[in-house]
């Protein structure tokens, strides 16, 4: 059962015991705000798995082993990053936004064809995405999924809501879709720290066998930070893996017996 289930169910607990006990009108205030303080927790952080169910590492902590991962792209800076990781012989994954998609489709084919993982950031990563129907949210996972197909013959099923941020309707649109939901356990902050040797070194600081590292691909720091990045993991004798390989799931549907195989999500 999720969390949220648990605390919708201790909250009407504690809401009867108030009735019962004739308890004054602050006792009841005092429990709406910490039930809903909870609940906007359990929707910004999703590594607390409290409206789905999502993978922020790997549980293999023995091998010196992490996933790199960007989202918002593509986008012009994609280039970049792609010539450093082939450079470095690194691989990574890119959670694209559909519409991003549409903009810059020779960059989505080259991701693919470098050995990298592509997965799903909604279509138009909008900032009301964590007010939408569930029927909106699973159509633009559809539509980014169909532009990702067109593209590479391939239909993802790794998906990041935008920011990170997950709520019932969100989470409905998830198991409606088939997808497997990936966060992260590090977050680089690279869209809001402005100076790019903090980025690195908060990374390098929070940086375990099994990590998920969240980067965007979408600005000049963030290229700066990978090569150093890159260098950091190759001296400390890490490896770079796609969220595949990482966790040991299916990213793409297997489409030539029309089949779902499911994510091992326990490993
Ligand atoms: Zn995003």
């Amino acid at each position: 059962m999720l969390r949220h289930t648990y605390s919708v169910f201790i909250f009407f607990i504690l809401l009867a015991f108030l009735f019962f006990t004739k308890a004054s009108v602050l006792l009841y205030v005092l429990l709406i705000v910490a039930f809903l303080a909870i609940t906007s927790w359990g929707a910004f952080d999703i590594r607390l798995n409290y409206f789905s169910t999502n993978i922020c590492r790997s549980n293999n902590k023995k091998d010196k082993e992490i996933a790199i991962t960007f989202d918002d792209g593509p986008h012009e800076k994609t280039i970049e990053i792609l010539d450093l990781l082939s450079k470095y012989n690194a691989k990574a994954t890119f959670f694209c936004i559909g519409k991003q998609i549409e903009k810059y489709p020779k960059t989505v084919e080259r991701i693919i064809a470098e050995g990298h993982n592509i997965g799903n950031h909604s279509y138009s990563h909008s900032n009301w995405n964590g007010f939408f129907s569930t029927k909106k949210i699973a159509s633009e996972i559809e539509h980014t999924k169909e532009l990702i197909a067109q593209l590479v013959h391939k239909k993802t099923r790794i998906y990041r809501p935008p920011f990170g941020v997950t709520n019932p309707n969100i989470s409905r649109a998830i198991s409606r879709t088939n997808q497997v939901v990936i966060g992260w356990n590090v977050r680089s902050l690279d869209t809001v720290i402005e100076s790019e040797v903090l980025i690195f070194e908060r990374i390098k600081k929070r940086i375990k066998p099994g990590s998920i590292i969240l980067l965007h691909d979408t600005s000049a720091k963030t290229v700066w930070v990978l090569e150093q990045l890159l260098l950091f993991l190759q001296s400390e004798g890490y490896k770079t893996k796609t969220i595949e390989e990482l966790l040991d799931i299916q990213a793409y549907e297997i489409t030539n017996n029309n089949q779902f195989v499911q994510a091992n999500i326990n490993k």
